[in-house]
């Protein structure tokens, strides 16, 4: 068996792992590479495989970095199955669809063309939804999905095959407000892992940290417009503003959430909740949540002074409806804009987290924001390096380790931890690198 590291191997983007044996080929993850244009740019390099030769897909969990590439390699000729839980699938759907239609729309983007919506349509017919625990055979192997908590519906893959193989996908945290924890990884011969935080112990409690946002929304009458991934962050905050709400009825003020993916996005969530550690929680947030969606419903709010809390798209201020949020406040000195997760090199949310207050949207239109800025990496779903260390603590010292999705720093403090910690075979992938 031979593995061959394709994507996230030079940051925490683009994941594609390229598994040959004997009878085939199958990819574990085949996600587009996000960020400034030098990353986007990575898309379009020549891929050291032909997607007709590729028997499978096995998507470990929907969002676009593992998910992204997939309608390409499907307008490339691709037409084996697509292996993934049935909430990946769903979440999926919707994430390569708003992909295609982004590209769709910007002739001027780097990845224009790169695919259409009728990929994306045949990508769904592909799918094979696969329960967690139920091993399926391919290729002569054995291959079963394991929570590993982070978003709905994710997983690791165990491939027992001549060796054992575990493919971490995205690790989630210990103490999730809603997901459960991510299951052991099992031992091994071999374990591709991946270290988005694999060199931090997160700070920050995200209830703590969301509820004194809440009250001084309220104390000051601010405007406070949260900047969300549309997948799983949204649902996250729209939960726990609502438990907040609950709890606090003394602050509630007018909260809506607008965003089209967020919207469907609350559909799957509903209707997974029950695989949720808080179903009834979850589903009444859902449900009674305001959104905004009609252009009346926005006239209502946007000459509106506050206190207003809104949750929009998208989580890096990358594209979405945060702009006519930002763009309708931006001279208003008391409105507050806060960034709650990873903000990638190259992005507006990047350039705001770091002070800079004139920024472009996509059509190029300067905005320049005169309210607060506040941020927090407390609200990631990713386990952090105490919790990734304990997710392997049943796997045997000599395992050997390939570690990637992580930005250098974080993959060289991770080996060296692990080396500390008595790991005696443990690399950092390079790309295209076979082993
Ligand atoms: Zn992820």
């Amino acid at each position: 068996m031979k593995i061959q590291f394709i994507g996230a191997t030079e940051d925490v983007t683009g994941s594609m792992t390229l598994v040959e044996c004997a009878e085939g080929k199958i990819l574990i993850d085949c996600g587009l590479y996000q960020g400034s244009d030098d990353i986007v740019k990575k898309n379009l390099r020549p891929l050291p495989f032909n997607p007709k030769e590729i028997d499978a897909i096995i998507l470990t969990h929907a969002h676009l970095d593992h998910s992204g590439h997939i309608p390409r390699l499907v307008k490339l000729g691709f037409r084996g199955h697509i292996y993934a839980t049935k909430p990946t699938l769903k979440l999926a759907r919707l994430i390569m669809s708003d992909s295609a239609q982004i590209l769709e729309k910007s002739e001027h983007h780097i990845l224009s063309s790169f695919y259409e919506m009728e990929d994306v349509m045949i990508a769904i017919s592909l799918f094979k939804p696969k329960k967690f625990h139920e091993p399926f055979e391919l290729l002569g192997m054995s291959l079963t999905l394991r929570p590993v908590g982070h978003i709905l519906g994710a997983s690791s893959v165990f491939i027992q095959g001549e060796q054992k193989i575990v493919f971490s996908g995205d690790v989630g945290r210990f103490n999730d407000p809603i997901i459960f924890p991510p299951e052991k990884c099992p031992p091994t011969d071999i374990l591709v892992m991946e270290s988005t935080y694999g060199g931090k112990i997160r700070k920050g409690d995200l209830e703590e940290e969301l509820a004194a946002f809440l009250k001084k929304i309220k104390r000051e009458s601010q405007v406070g417009i949260i900047a969300s991934f549309a997948v799983a962050r949204g649902q996250l905050l729209i939960t726990l503003i609502h438990k907040f709400y609950q709890l606090h009825p003394e602050e509630k003020v007018r909260f809506v959430i607008d965003g089209p993916m967020m919207t469907e996005a609350n559909k799957v969530y509903k209707e997974f909740s029950h695989d949720t550690k808080c179903p009834e929680d979850l589903k009444t947030a859902l449900e009674e949540v305001e959104v905004i969606d009609h252009i009346r419903e926005w006239d209502s709010i946007s000459k509106k002074e506050g206190p207003l809390v809104v949750v929009t798209s998208s989580g890096m201020v990358s594209g979405g409806r945060i702009w006519r949020y930002l763009e309708n406040w931006q001279n208003d000195p008391n409105a507050c804009l806060f960034l709650p997760g990873y903000q990638a090199a190259g992005t507006a949310g990047k350039a705001l987290s770091e002070g800079q207050r004139t920024i472009h949207d996509e059509q190029g239109k300067m905005i320049h924001w005169s309210g607060e800025v506040l941020t927090s990496e407390a609200f990631s779903s990713h386990a952090d390096q105490s919790e990734l260390i304990s997710w392997i603590k049943d796997i045997d010292k000599n395992t050997q380790i390939f570690i990637n999705h992580g930005e250098v720093d974080s993959k060289q403090m991770f080996k060296d931890k692990l080396t500390e910690l008595g790991y005696k075979n443990v690399t950092i992938a390079t790309h295209n690198h076979s082993s």
